[in-house]
């Protein structure tokens, strides 16, 4: 695997195929795996030994998965990413709200969850780097001078497009919501809706993406909010 990131997961499934599927594919990607098959037994392990990250199913035997997380919130900053049915997008909003990290949905691509760790764990690596310049892709954003450049031209940002780029920057690969957008930008105004904010997203990318109508930066998760990615593919 690339970039050299591996740690410590603590993977909660009840599933008993699917949990033996993943702690084979986090295994043989590097990562040490301890694995709980109910709540209790998730929490026991969190508070035993720290995990780098912990992969938390919702639906668990033994209590409701969101208890589960809002105990771990409790306990440690360890991100949480959150093992999703597909479709259920209130659920996945409910557990972002509560402090989880980011969210992959079953079946689960072994792929994109070996991302989402890789990001979850530099997500917690930048909370204690004392950055002054983000980069993703052909992006460069200084917010310490509040400057922006798409391949090396300086784009001109208005304070809400600025903001947007600020609060999907610290949550960079990960989800942002639509709540947390509207609470960074206009202080939890009631009047603003996800159309509001859906025309704000669009004057941004026309700004920072290639092309706007197929934007690869700054991503749409549908029915949850945004996500601004860290691994810009290659162009094609
Ligand atoms: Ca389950």
């Amino acid at each position: 695997m690339s970039g050299g990131v591996s740690g410590h997961i603590l993977l909660v499934e009840d599933d008993d195929a699917l949990r033996r599927t993943l702690a084979a594919a986090l295994g043989a990607a590097g990562y040490v795996v301890s694995t709980a098959g109910s709540g209790s037994e998730a929490l026991r392990l969190a508070g035993e030994e720290p995990a780098d990250v912990i992969l938390l199913d919702l639906g668990l035997p033994d209590m409701d998965g969101k208890e589960v997380l809002r105990t771990l919130r409790r306990l440690s900053e360890t991100p949480v990413i959150i093992l999703s049915a597909r479709g259920l997008e209130a659920e996945k909003i409910a557990a972002l709200d509560l402090g989880a990290d980011d969210y992959v949905e079953k079946p689960v691509g072994v792929g994109e969850l070996l991302a989402r760790l890789r990001a979850a764990q530099r997500g917690l690596e930048r909370r204690f780097n004392q950055q002054t310049t983000f980069v993703a892709g052909p992006l460069r954003v200084s917010f310490a001078e509040r400057r922006v450049w798409v391949l090396e031209e300086e784009m001109r940002m208005t304070p809400r497009e600025f903001e947007l780029l600020r609060i999907l920057a610290r949550h960079v690969g990960r989800p942002v919501t639509h709540r947390q957008i509207k609470t960074a930008i206009w202080g939890g105004e009631a009047e603003t809706d996800a159309q509001t904010i859906r025309v704000l997203v669009a004057q941004l990318r026309l700004k920072v993406e290639e092309n706007p109508s197929s934007p690869r930066l700054i991503l749409t998760e549908p029915g949850v909010g945004y996500r601004l990615v860290a691994e810009v593919s290659a162009a094609g």
